[in-house]
């Protein structure tokens, strides 16, 4: 167990990442109490019986005493949930999210948090293809980076502020580190957003071509294409405001990504077996580094179902 660090968190969007904090605060400490609230009647009604904490009525119930408020909506609703919680959130309460954006994240929740709270935005690079409730578990964030954005120039006891999230998202299991957020919307929009794109883009080529190839498109799919389908089928509303709110740098990266396409496809039209070869190697690399990074396994066909040979029959 952890030390406790606050006395009280608010978790508001009980989904994938706000159950996760729920299952992982329950599991390694961190906080005495846990309140969440989301706007879905459903979600409000199912989370009980999957998440360990205080399911609320409202959002002014959950927030209300909480030393740390984090905002597990999707990005697009982090303004209106910030606003609706201004009036009632203590002095001296932290409020952050989890938003896979965060210049626009910042602004948002900044045009609507009072002074008297300190806003430090977040967000942990985990996460899996579900949502909801009860694709929430406690190790979501062991060994996973935690990205805190702190916002510039802020008055007495914000550093404090900073360093008791910091302890809070450790004791999780996360390492912690702090960015500027242009640059950190720079450098998710090709290792994330980027990926997502492609997939939902690759996913939804194969969707019309499955009719013209009569369910051969399904029937053969081969590793590649079913790794990008499990990264299409992640939460649409998710992915729609990740891509609205970090429009400029996915852009940018997007029109270099169709520079080094159009060369590939340059290379395969006239037959230049060098560059592929060259372009394909140095991907290799790129794999090898994130493996002695610890951030996969070098096991082959990772996340695929591996039979057990005694129970084939
Ligand atoms: P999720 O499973 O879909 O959960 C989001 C929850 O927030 C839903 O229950 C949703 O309700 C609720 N919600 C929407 N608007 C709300 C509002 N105004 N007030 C209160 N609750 C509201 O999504 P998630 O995967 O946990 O993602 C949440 C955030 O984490 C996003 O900002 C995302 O960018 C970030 N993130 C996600 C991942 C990932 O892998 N999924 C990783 C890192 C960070 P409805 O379903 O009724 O809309």
């Amino acid at each position: 167990m952890s030390d406790v660090v606050f006395d009280k968190i608010a978790i508001i969007g009980i989904g994938l990442l706000g159950s996760s904090i729920a299952h992982a605060t329950h599991a390694y400490g961190g906080a005495k109490q846990v309140a969440l609230w989301d706007v879905s009647e459903d979600v409000r009604s199912r989370a009980p019986r999957v998440v360990h904490g205080a399911v609320c009525d409202s959002v002014e119930q959950a927030v209300a005493d909480a030393d740390c408020i984090i905002l597990c909506t999707p990005v697009g609703a982090l303004a209106e949930v910030t606003q609706a919680l201004s009036g009632v959130a203590k002095p001296g309460a932290i409020l952050t999210d989890v938003g896979s954006v965060k210049a626009k994240a910042a602004e948002d929740m900044a045009a609507h948090c009072p002074d008297v709270i300190h806003l430090i935005p977040g967000h942990p690079i985990a996460g899996t293809e579900k949502s909801g409730p009860e694709a929430g578990f406690a190790s979501l964030f062991q060994e996973a980076w935690h990205i805190l954005t702190p916002l510039p120039d802020q008055g007495a006891g914000y550093n404090d502020a900073v360093a008791r999230l910091t302890a809070f998202w450790r004791g999780l299991g996360a390492r912690v580190e702090t960015m500027d957020p242009a640059r950190h919307d720079r450098v998710l929009a090709i290792t994330s957003h980027l990926p997502h794109l492609i997939a939902y883009n690759i996913v939804s080529t194969a969707y019309d071509m499955e009719s013209v190839e009569q369910g051969e498109v399904v029937k053969y799919s081969a590793g590649g294409f079913r790794d990008f389908t499990r990264i299409a089928a992640s939460d649409p509303t998710m992915w729609r405001d990740v891509f609205l709110t970090n429009k400029d740098a996915v852009l940018e990266t997007l029109g270099r990504f169709s520079e080094d396409l159009a060369a590939l496809q340059r290379a395969i039209r006239w037959g230049d077996g060098d560059t592929l070869m060259r372009e394909f190697t140095r991907a290799r690399g790129i794999r090898e580094a994130i493996i002695d990074a610890g951030l996969d396994t070098a096991e082959a066909d990772f996340g695929r179902r591996h039979l057990d040979p005694d129970s084939e029959t």
